[in-house]
């Protein structure tokens, strides 16, 4: 082995760019590597994608890059579903429109939005950045098994072009999507026994591709239709070039006998909405230079019991996949690296064991819980064929579950299916403290100063900080606070329930009722129990003398704290926080 890389990176995926531009971003000195086997761009399917992704790639400093490149700008997604055929219209930011219209009328100047991409291009875009910022890159070279020396992943072989050779490594990260490079060497993959599934797809041309919307006729949104046997995606990915694909389980596929692309066609015939958008289309031929004109792939959802061990982490569909009916791929595998990336910086700069177990202990837990909600409402969804309140109602129930904020079912349903989860609000934590380094210890009383003694708002601090060149944590306005009552002489304490207003012509109604600021809110309280303590088991202490409920500890003051700790603010946060009343 001649040269030592800090980090190769197996894949050149979401994950694997996302991981290794952050990596290289904020220590420009360590070595990264990305391995990927594909010579070029290559073909792969996760074309729909969430705006909780947003965050992370202005962090990236790609968010231009791709928000220039031409995709199709996706505002949200229209679903046919269940017995019922009519269409479930969801946008990301309807409740703000409404607002917008009712309050004011017209048309707000920003949409949250996402896109639908061209993997080809978007990925190439990802890589390509990546290499701008110093990562080196091997294309056309295939890891094939990892080294191992006393228990700890040291290296991998490698084979390109020019034959095997052997890569020496101080951490190596899986981030080969399904297939899994060293997951499978790891044997920690375990699949979800009631989502094997598998998609059939093709790409087509001179089919509608535009969703005009409310005067935004440049946007878009993607069309996912129930089938007897499963479901369609219609994803439009270009102008002109619209992806559609059919989902049915493996065990259907097989009771009919048929080929994928036969089946496909069947029920492509009979399905009411979406044959009728393809009759005047073509399929296709040799799509992105693969040779292919129809696709086929294994959809079974799967985690692995452990996404990092001595040496070497997973990330993104190398760590998890959930099936793709509320398209979260791209977005978990962004999250997951974004994650995986502030965990190894962490680790570098600490020298305690301990600490170091703890900050992947909390990695993995991060990777299982981030799939969670997803995997939640996918289950919900294959299970259940009734009205579109179900769902509406499902999902209000696991955002409640993190974030008790009134909202109706319907903006809980949008809020969820648009990526923005409390692991969304992690990220825009992290991007925060990391990019813009928002929370040094020195920070922290002013923070404090904009909550004031009653733990009410003052709203002069509050504008202040606004004018201020701070890193805008505290956008909204608050119109009302109902706290969990607190002991007598207690600063501050989690409010119960949180109403916004946007008072601010500067900041644009869109944010109004963005759930991330609502979350940051949280922080800022628990900002109060942060001030002068050293360790997390410091501020739970604090919070539980407060009577501080434990779903709080559990949910957004765990994540908020672990972000802390991981910057360094705070020493290591435990994976489960002393609940209210047991003392830390
Ligand atoms: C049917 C279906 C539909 C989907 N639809 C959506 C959707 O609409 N929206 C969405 O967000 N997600 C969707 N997904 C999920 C999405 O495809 C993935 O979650 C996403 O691509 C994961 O990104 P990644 O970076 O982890 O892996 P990948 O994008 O798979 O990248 C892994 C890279 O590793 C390379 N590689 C593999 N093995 C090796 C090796 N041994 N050595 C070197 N390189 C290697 C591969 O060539 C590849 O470039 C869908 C998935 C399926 C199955």
């Amino acid at each position: 082995m001649s040269k030592r890389w800090d980090l190769v990176v197996v894949g050149a995926g979401p994950a694997g760019c996302t991981l290794a531009t952050l990596v290289k971003k904020h220590e420009p000195k360590r070595r990264v590597l990305i391995l990927e086997k594909c010579p070029g761009p290559r073909h792969h399917i996760g074309e729909s994608l969430l705006p909780g992704i947003v965050p992370i790639l202005k962090e990236m400093g790609v968010f231009e890059k791709i928000d220039s490149a031409g995709f199709p700008r996706k505002i949200g997604a229209n679903y046919v579903w269940g017995r019922g055929r009519e269409v479930w219209e969801n946008d990301f930011n309807d409740v703000n429109v409404k607002e917008m219209i009712e309050r004011r009328g017209g048309i707000p100047e920003k949409i949250e939005y996402a896109w639908q991409v061209r993997r080809s291009l978007y990925d190439e875009i990802l890589l390509r950045h990546a290499q701008e910022n110093g990562v080196e890159v091997l294309r056309g070279t295939a890891a094939l098994e990892p080294i191992e020396k006393a228990g700890r992943v040291v290296g991998l072989r490698a084979r390109g072009a020019a034959g095997e050779r052997v890569l020496s490594c101080e951490f190596l990260a899986d981030c080969s999507g399904q297939s899994g490079f060293l997951s499978r060497f790891k044997k920690v993959r375990e699949y979800n026994p009631e989502l094997k599934n598998v998609a059939a797809y093709a790409y087509f041309q001179g089919a509608p591709w535009k969703y005009s919307y409310n005067g935004h006729p440049d946007k878009t949104k993607i069309f996912i239709c129930s089938t007897g046997c499963g479901w369609f995606w219609y994803i439009p990915i270009a102008k002109d070039i619209v992806s559609v694909g059919l989902v049915t389980s493996q065990a259907h596929l097989k009771s009919t006998g048929l080929t994928p692309e036969d089946l496909f066609q069947k029920e492509l015939a009979r399905c009411a909405e979406v044959a009728p958008l393809l009759a005047r289309a073509r399929r296709i031929e040799d799509f992105d230079g693969s040779g292919q004109s129809f696709f086929t792939v294994n959809d079974w959802s799967y985690l692995n019991v452990s996404a990092s061990g001595p040496g070497w982490l997973a990330a993104g569909d190398a760590a998890v996949f959930v099936d793709p009916i509320l398209s979260s791929g791209v977005t978990l595998a962004h999250l997951g690296a974004h994650r995986a990336a502030y965990t190894l910086l962490t680790q570098w700069s600490r020298s305690s064991a301990p600490q170091r177990a703890g900050l992947w202990r909390d990695y993995d837990l991060f990777c299982r819980e981030s799939a969670e909600q997803f995997l939640a409402l996918a289950l919900f969804w294959y299970g259940n064929d009734r009205r579109a309140e179900k769902w509406w109602g499902r999902a209000k129930e696991l955002q409640k579950a993190w974030l008790p904020v009134e909202m109706s079912d319907h903006l809980a349903f949008v809020t969820v299916s648009a990526g923005l989860t409390r692991f969304y609000e992690r990220a825009f934590t992290a991007a925060g403290l990391a990019s813009e380094r928002a929370l040094r210890p020195k920070d922290l009383p002013f923070y404090v100063s904009v909550l004031g003694e009653s733990g009410a708002l003052e709203e002069s601090a509050a504008r202040a900080y606004a004018d201020s060149d701070r890193p805008r944590l505290l956008f909204p306005f608050v119109e009302e606070v109902v706290y969990f009552p607190a002991p007598g002489g207690a600063r501050l304490q989690p409010a119960k329930r949180v109403r916004f207003v946007k008072r601010d012509p500067k900041i644009g109604l869109n944010d109004a009722l963005n759930p991330r600021l609502v979350v940051t809110r949280y922080h800022l309280q628990l900002l109060g129990l942060i001030d002068g303590a050293r360790t997390a088991g410091e501020v739970f202490e604090r919070a539980a003398k407060l009577g501080v409920p434990a779903w709080w500890l559990e949910g957004p003051a765990r994540s908020f704290l672990t972000e802390l700790s991981i910057q360094g603010v705070l020493s290591a946060v435990p994976s489960k926080p002393a609940l209210a009343g047991k003392g830390a």
